[in-house]
């Protein structure tokens, strides 16, 4: 049974946040308190955060500790232990990693109660408090508002981003020309004060939603455009539902207002039909017309912009640790991880040793959008930073913490957090599961970690990598590096789901002992041509095999018999073709299928039989039926794979 984050704060005696927080460090998406959490979860985080049992024998463990480290808290020897697995059928190296569950009941053999502790370090934003609006540094100070951008396709959620840009960005000394970073801020007069306002220019809620699926909410606002022309759409109302569930507040963007077509009119009758009663009809949200395309109405959307900014009173503490989360992110060929962050509190400057996700470095640089250098960033500020190892995700918290060990450490610590939580699912992610699951549509995005001979390889094999597109699917080289495939990268691949890829490189022996154990891909590859086909199939959802039936034969029941024990043999005789043991099998009646499972058992007189051919006589057990009668067809068939062209 599952547990919904409130329930589960309750009975932790948590916080919602905090509950919420700690989830997300464990690497569980919570787009909600409604949100249910599966039972291995949930009973993770029991052990991690559950009271002590009032009496009883109690020990107390790391996450990703050993049959040995928990032989050790109980007292008893490690090979004692072992003999007791063996004993129960199970054969475990003693320093085989142990899953929370396992833990538990291993212990509980010997009468323990686990609890598992995450190590609390100095700076180990990993059980870290949220941060508080307050620090002896100054405490906070009115912060520029971030928005987003939503609407329907085509109602121009592009042309006002750019436009807005376009007519407010401060030129700078490199002529305004400027770069997609995934955020952008302008200035804007308000009161005789010149203001910042931070967009968010990944338009659609779909990157929204997925931020915040991964518990960021950095919009303080949203910008809804709806075409004068075209009125409210499914996405329109989409937005209004994401918008409204993140108790975001609105203001209404009636974009296109220039064509004679345009009726701003029906369109604020139509948003009071989805509860956004526009202030001339007596409510409170904001209407503006502009048109994106002429430029005009900017200044009051962005004057009502700063008004709502005003109402909210945001504020951040530009003295606190510096925290932020990421906008965006990518791998570039002789930067490395590229990620675009979004500080949210303190003072985020060039050389801070930071964690982010599963991330960790220094700030190497960092630039704005207009791809200058600067040193420092404030709250609300987006900037482009580099030196993180790997590329972090979309949403991931960023951290300032004391120093590079301290990042690498809590990275690492994060890791193994994710893979122990990982390995009581112990899905195996292969480059065809992918296939499968982009297929379905149950992921967008395929992680890669590779590895290459030289660097000129690496980068040759990335290029050719980035040519690659296919919609909807995007790639992601989470880290990439030169040398053989080593433990390191397995490791790596596993807390992220990821596929490693090697060119002209050979895979370790201890990396190949982890690939097994992780249950990681490993692909190997000497020409370029055949690692960039295989990617591509996998994007495309190609990898994964069909199916398709393939006829045996088909019998007809002359007689039915029960055994004592209640089963039911259908006495038969085969018509055509053959029905072998392995068969999947349709049950029909008057031309009716009513049942389609497979042959439980098939026999000749009493011998069991692989196969029976035509004119034979066998008797056959259906899985999960026992209403076959006289005259029924049986069908017999099987799926076979069959080659893609
Ligand atoms: P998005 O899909 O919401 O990002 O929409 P786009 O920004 O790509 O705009 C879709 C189309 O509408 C483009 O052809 C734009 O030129 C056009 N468009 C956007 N804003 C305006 C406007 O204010 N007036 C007119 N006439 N056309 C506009």
């Amino acid at each position: 049974m599952s547990t919904r984050v409130t329930e589960l704060a309750k009975e932790l005696e948590l916080s919602i946040e905090d509950v919420t927080s700690h989830l997300q460090d464990l690497g569980v998406a919570v787009p909600g308190a409604a949100t249910m959490i599966d039972v291995d979860t949930a009973q993770m985080m029991r052990e991690l955060f559950g009271k002590k049992v009032e009496g009883g024998k109690y020990v107390e463990i790391p996450a990703g500790s050993t049959v040995k480290d928990l032989a050790t808290a109980m007292g008893i020897a490690a090979s004692d232990v072992q003999k007791k697995l063996m004993s129960m059928g199970v054969l475990a190296a003693v320093n085989q990693r142990l899953s929370p569950d396992a833990a538990r009941k291993l212990a509980s053999i010997y009468g323990f109660e686990v609890r598992i502790k995450i190590e609390a370090r100095p700076d180990a934003p990993v059980a870290a408090p949220k941060p508080k609006h307050k620090s002896p540094g100054g405490g906070p100070t009115p912060r520029p508002p971030v928005v987003t951008i939503m609407g329907h396709v085509d109602h121009g959620k592009t042309t006002l981003l750019d436009a807005i840009r376009k007519t407010k960005v401060v030129e700078g000394e490199f002529g305004g020309i400027t770069q997609h970073i995934g955020a952008y801020q302008v200035e804007v007069e308000h009161e005789g004060e010149k203001r910042k306002i931070t967009f968010l220019d990944t338009p659609g809620h779909a990157a929204f939603t997925a931020m915040r699926a991964r518990g960021a909410s950095v919009t303080d606002i949203a910008i809804l455009v709806v075409a004068a022309d075209d009125g409210i759409m499914p996405q329109t109302i989409e937005a209004i539902h994401h918008a409204q569930a993140a108790d975001v507040p609105i203001i209404i963007a009636i974009n296109k207002i220039d064509k004679p077509d345009a009726n701003p009119d029906r369109i604020k009758t139509q948003l009071t039909e989805h509860n956004l009663v526009p202030r001339e009809y007596g409510g409170d949200v904001e209407c503006v017309n502009v048109s994106a395309k002429m430029k005009t109405g900017l200044d009051d959307l962005l004057e009502y912009v700063l008004f709502q900014a005003d109402v909210m009173e945001l504020k951040a503490d530009s003295h606190a640790k510096p925290t932020g989360v990421i906008v965006e992110a990518k791998q570039e060929i002789g930067r490395g991880a590229v990620s675009t962050v979004l500080v949210e509190q303190g003072t985020l400057r060039v050389g801070d040793s930071v964690v982010c996700g599963l991330a960790h470095g220094k700030v190497r640089a960092m630039m704005n959008e207009r791809g200058e250098r600067l040193n420092k960033a404030t709250p609300a500020t987006p900037v482009e930073i580099i030196g993180l190892n790997i590329v972090p995700s979309a949403g991931d918290k960023l951290e300032a913490v004391k120093d590079e060990r301290t990042a690498r450490t809590t990275a690492e610590h994060r890791q193994q957090l994710q893979r122990t939580n990982r390995l009581a699912s112990s899905r195996r992610v292969t480059l065809e599961d992918i296939a499968t699951r982009i297929r379905d549509g149950e992921v967008k995005e395929l992680k890669l970690i590779i590895k290459g001979d030289v660097q000129g390889s690496v980068e040759a094999v990335i290029g050719q990598l980035q040519q690659i597109e296919v919609e909807e699917v995007r790639m992601r080289v989470l880290h990439s590096g030169v040398g053989n495939i080593g433990e390191n990268d397995i490791m790596l691949a596993s807390s992220t789901d990821s596929i490693v890829i090697g060119f002209n490189v050979k895979v370790d022996s201890q990396a190949q002992a982890a690939a097994e154990r992780e249950k990681i891909d490993v692909r190997t590859f000497n020409i370029i041509y055949e690692l960039t086909e295989s990617v591509e199939r996998a994007m495309k959802g190609m990898l994964a095999p069909i199916y398709e039936e393939f006829a045996l034969g088909k019998a007809t029941v002359r007689a039915t018999f029960r055994t004592p024990k209640g089963v039911i043999i259908a006495g038969c005789y085969v018509t055509e073709g053959k029905i072998t043991r392995n068969a999947q099998v349709r049950v029909i009646r008057n031309k009716e299928v009513i049942h389609t499972s497979k042959i439980d058992s098939l026999k000749h007189i009493k011998e069991d039989v692989k196969e029976m051919a035509q004119g034979f006589e066998c008797g056959i057990v259906i899985a999960d039926f026992t209403d076959v009668k006289e005259e029924d067809t049986i069908e017999a068939f099987e799926m076979r794979q069959i080659e893609r062209k």
